[in-house]
C-alpha cells in the first residue's frame, strides 16, 4: 500500500517511445536485378515486343475512310470531338461504347487475375514492360548483376561517369519516345511528326512529351520497384480477388525444405534434405528484390523469372524442374500436409516421395478444371455479356440520326387565309464520313405541307438536302396544314429522313398544335 506522499509508478510505454521508435522512412535498398533465362523469361520478351509494338507503332498504321475523314487507324480527334477506331467511329454521344470498354478491361482484370494471379502486373503491365526496357538498357551498357553491382560500389572514374551518363541518355531518349508515341494518338502522325522537328508543333504537345518524359524515366529508371510496392493500389485490391484455387507463383518448401548448401554432406550423416540448394539464383533474378521462399509477398508481381531460374538449378543438379512453380493454394496445402504427415511433424521431403525418389502419386498437381469454378464463370459471363452487348449496339446503330424541337413560343401561328403554321427546328446528323441527300417526308397530318425557311425548296410534303460528311444539318422547317383539316388542337405526324442510296432511315414523332376552336 501506498501512503498519501507516494506516487504510483504504472507500466506504461508510448507506442512512439525514443528507445524503441522506428524511422518512417527506409532507405532504398539497391536491386541489381541478374539476367533469367527460360520459357517464361521468353515469353516475358515475346509479350514486351508485342505490347511495345502496339504502342509505338499503332499511330503508324493507316485506314482508308475516303477524303472526308482522317486516315489514321486509330485516332482521338479532340478537336473535332471523335475517336476513330479502324472501321469504328465513335461521335461524343456514344461514348458509352468507350466505357463499356473499359469495364470489359476491368472485369477481364478480376477473371486474370483469380485464374493466373497478377499475371497483368508480372508480364503486361506498362509499368513492368518499361522497367524490362530500362533494365535491357542498363545491362547493355554496364553489364550482368555482378558488373553492376562493381560499377556501383565502386569509385567515380571516367568510365563509371561515361556509362553512367549513356544509360540515362538512352533512358531519356526512351522517355520521349514514349511521349512523343502517345501524342500521336490525338493527331495526324507523319503531319505532327513533322510539325515536333521544325518547332511549329502547339505547346501542348511539347509539354506532354516532357511531363510523359520524365514520368516514364523517373518510374521505370528511377523508381522500378518501388512503383509496384508502394504506389500502385493493385497489389491491395488483388488478394480480393484470389481464392485458393488461383494459381501464384509458388516456392514449393513441401519438396525444397530442409534447404541445404552441403546436401551430401547433411545426407551422409542421415539427415534428409529437400531440393533446395540455398544457392540464391532465384533470389538474384527478382526485379522485385524478394525471396519466394519466404512465402506470398505483396511485393511480388508473379513475373516468374524465378521459377525460370530455379528451374535452371534444377536441370543442373538433375531434379524435376518446379522446385518454385505457379501452384494453388489449395494443391500446396496438400502437398505440404502430404510433406509434414498432416501437420505432425516438420517437413519431411521423403514423405513426398517414392522409393526410388520419384514423386509419390498423392503429390496434388494443377489441373486445368481448376480454372473452371463458380466465381470465374460469373466473370466470363459478365464479360462475354458486356462484350455481346456492346458487339450489337455497334452493329445496329444509326449512322443517321433526326432530331426535332418544336417551337414553344409561339406554338402556332394562323396565318391570313385561317391556316395554322408551327416551327420546327429539324437537326440531321450525318454519321458517316461522306456526303449524303437526305430525303425528309412528312408522314400523316392530312393536307398539310412544309417550307425550309431560308432555301429555295418548294413547299411539299418531302424535300431532298444535301448533308456534308461527318456533319450535324440543322433546318428551319414551317408545317402549315388548312383550317378545314384540323380536327384536333393537338395531332401527331411523322418526319421521316432518309438515305436512298444506302437504304438508311429514321423517324421523329412530332406533335402539330392548333388553338380549340379553328376558325
Ligand atoms: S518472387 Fe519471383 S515471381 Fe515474384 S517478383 Fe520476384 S522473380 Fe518475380
Ligand atoms: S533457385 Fe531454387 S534451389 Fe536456388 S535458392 Fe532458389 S529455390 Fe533454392
Amino acid at each position: 500500500m501506498l501512503d498519501k506522499t507516494q506516487v504510483e509508478r504504472l507500466e506504461a510505454e508510448a507506442v512512439n517511445s525514443a528507445k524503441t521508435r522506428q524511422p518512417l522512412y527506409a532507405a532504398r535498398k539497391k536491386i541489381f536485378p541478374k539476367r533469367a533465362s527460360g520459357n517464361f523469361r521468353r515469353f516475358k520478351w515475346l509479350v514486351m515486343a508485342i505490347t511495345l509494338g502496339i504502342y509505338y507503332l499503332t499511330p503508324w498504321l493507316r485506314w482508308d475512310r475516303g477524303p472526308f475523314a482522317p486516315d489514321q487507324a486509330v485516332l482521338l480527334d479532340v478537336a473535332n470531338r471523335r475517336f476513330y477506331f479502324f472501321f469504328i467511329e465513335i461521335w461524343p454521344q456514344e461514348f458509352f461504347y468507350v466505357a463499356g470498354l473499359l469495364v470489359m478491361a476491368g472485369v477481364g482484370l478480376f477473371l486474370i487475375t483469380s485464374t493466373v494471379g497478377r499475371a497483368w502486373c508480372g508480364y503486361a503491365c506498362p509499368q513492368t514492360v518499361w522497367v524490362d526496357l530500362f533494365l535491357v538498357v542498363e545491362r547493355a551498357v554496364e553489364g550482368d548483376r555482378n558488373a553492376r553491382m562493381k560499377l556501383d560500389a565502386g569509385p567515380w572514374t571516367a568510365r563509371k561517369l561515361m556509362l553512367r551518363l549513356s544509360k540515362h541518355a538512352v533512358w531519356l531518349v526512351i522517355g520521349a519516345a514514349t511521349g512523343g508515341a502517345w501524342i500521336f494518338y490525338f493527331a495526324d502522325a507523319p503531319t505532327l511528326m513533322g510539325e515536333l522537328f521544325t518547332g511549329t508543333a502547339a505547346p501542348v504537345a511539347y509539354i506532354t512529351i516532357a511531363v510523359l518524359t520524365a514520368t516514364t524515366y523517373t518510374f521505370g529508371g528511377l523508381m522500378r520497384e518501388q512503383v509496384c510496392t508502394y504506389m500502385c493500389p493493385w497489389p491491395r485490391i488483388q488478394a480480393a480477388m484470389l481464392d485458393e484455387n488461383s494459381l501464384t507463383v509458388t516456392y514449393n518448401d513441401w519438396r525444397g525444405e530442409p534447404r541445404s548448401r552441403h546436401a551430401k554432406k547433411v545426407q551422409a550423416i542421415g539427415q534428409s534434405v529437400g531440393d533446395c540448394v540455398d544457392c540464391n539464383a532465384c533470389v538474384a533474378v527478382c526485379p522485385m528484390g524478394i525471396d519466394i521462399r519466404d512465402g506470398q509477398q505483396l511485393e511480388c508481381i508473379t513475373c516468374a523469372l524465378c521459377i525460370d531460374a530455379c528451374d535452371g538449378v534444377m536441370d543442373k543438379l538433375g531434379k524435376e524442374r518446379g522446385l518454385i512453380s505457379y501452384a494453388t493454394l489449395s494443391d500446396y496445402n496438400a502437398n505440404m500436409m502430404l510433406a509434414t504427415a498432416g501437420g505432425s511433424s516438420s517437413i519431411n521431403p521423403s514423405l513426398v516421395r517414392t522409393a526410388v525418389g520419384t514423386f509419390s502419386d498423392q503429390v496434388a498437381h494443377f489441373h486445368i478444371r481448376k480454372i473452371f469454378r463458380p466465381r470465374t464463370y460469373v466473370y466470363m459471363g459478365l464479360w462475354s455479356l458486356i462484350g455481346l452487348g456492346l458487339l450489337y449496339s455497334l452493329l445496329t446503330r444509326d449512322r443517321l440520326e433526326l432530331n426535332v424541337l418544336h417551337d414553344r413560343n409561339p406554338q402556332f401561328v394562323t396565318l391570313s387565309d385561317g391556316s395554322i403554321r408551327n416551327g420546327y427546328t429539324v437537326k440531321l446528323l450525318n454519321m458517316i464520313p461522306e456526303p449524303r441527300t437526305i430525303v425528309v417526308t412528312m408522314e400523316g397530318l392530312e393536307g398539310a405541307d412544309m417550307v425550309v425557311v431560308g432555301d429555295d425548296i418548294p413547299a411539299g410534303r418531302s424535300f431532298a438536302i444535301p448533308v456534308e460528311p461527318d456533319r450535324l444539318k440543322t433546318l428551319k422547317v414551317f408545317v402549315r396544314q388548312p383550317a378545314d383539316q384540323i380536327h384536333a388542337p393537338a395531332q401527331t405526324f411523322k418526319f421521316r429522313v432518309e438515305d436512298r442510296a444506302s437504304f438508311e432511315s429514321n423517324e421523329y414523332t412530332a406533335t402539330f398544335n392548333a388553338p380549340e376552336a379553328p376558325k
